[in-house]
């Protein structure tokens, strides 16, 4: 399958990387490549920029978020929330028409500080948002409730724990259900919410995330939902 990974950052390069480990083609979106190559400062985080990264995954092409778009049969959003739509204006309405758009980011608003809040939040959510101005993609928001490490490798945490989906399309959720399980998730641990506007359920768990990633000092933590009935 052929994935464009719209997002330089360190979502884009993990989800990526597992895409292009499992056999997968995979071209990495970004605003203006040459630019993004001739980053050489770390990034806001401090992991290496983004050259060392496709340096070390040569089987991974960089290129804009339209080529990447275009060519891919399956998009997945991983840029900053506050970017998305721009990033989706960008890579252009006719070359995410047809497709399943994973939907990865989340809406948090750093601009009065830290923590970030939502925006949008409580009626409304990103993934509705992409859906509402990308009509003919099949958006299906997932993955956006843990850290990037874990999306990509469950098993780091021990136990069952889940991943959930929400989204308009059926056949597009079944297929996110089984790209997940191909990641090592489960089947029984992919829960389906409903319709894109439940993003809005997951999209809020990040304050809660965020809180207990400051209480126990590390990432390696997920939600599990018990008593859910789930699965493919
Ligand atoms: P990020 O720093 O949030 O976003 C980087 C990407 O956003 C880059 O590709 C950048 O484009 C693009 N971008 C920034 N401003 C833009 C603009 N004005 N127009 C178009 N594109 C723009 O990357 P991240 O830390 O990897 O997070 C990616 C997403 O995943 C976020 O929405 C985050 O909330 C979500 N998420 C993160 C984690 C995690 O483990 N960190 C977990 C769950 C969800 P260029 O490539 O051109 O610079």
């Amino acid at each position: 399958m052929r994935y464009a990974v719209l997002g330089t950052g360190v979502v884009g390069q993990t989800v990526a990387a597992k895409l292009a480990s499992l056999g997968h083609e995979v071209v990495v979106g970004t605003r203006d490549p040459k630019a993004t190559l001739a980053r050489t400062e770390p990034d806001g985080y401090g992991n290496p920029p983004f050259a060392h990264w496709l340096a070390a995954h040569e089987q991974v092409r960089l290129e804009t978020f339209a080529d990447a778009a275009a060519w891919a049969e399956t998009v997945v959003n991983t840029t900053s929330g506050a970017a998305t739509l721009q990033a989706l204006e960008a890579a252009g309405t006719a070359n995410l028409a047809g497709k399943v758009l994973i939907d990865i980011a989340n809406p948090l608003d750093f601009s009065q500080g830290m923590p970030p809040s939502l925006n949008p939040v409580n009626t409304d959510s990103l993934g509705e948002q992409v859906q509402r101005a990308f009509p003919e993609a099949k958006v299906v928001k997932t993955l956006n409730t843990m850290n990037c490490q874990i999306m990509v490798d469950p098993a780091r945490v021990p136990g069952e724990h889940t991943v959930f989906v929400s989204g308009d399309d059926t056949v597009a959720k079944k297929a996110v259900t089984d790209l997940l399980v191909s990641f090592g998730w489960p089947a029984n641990s992919v829960l389906d919410l409903g319709d894109i506007s439940t993003a809005r359920g997951t999209e809020m768990l990040l304050p809660i995330w965020l809180r207990l990633w400051g209480a126990l000092g590390h990432a390696d933590f997920n939600f599990h939902i018990q008593g859910a009935r789930t699965g493919a």
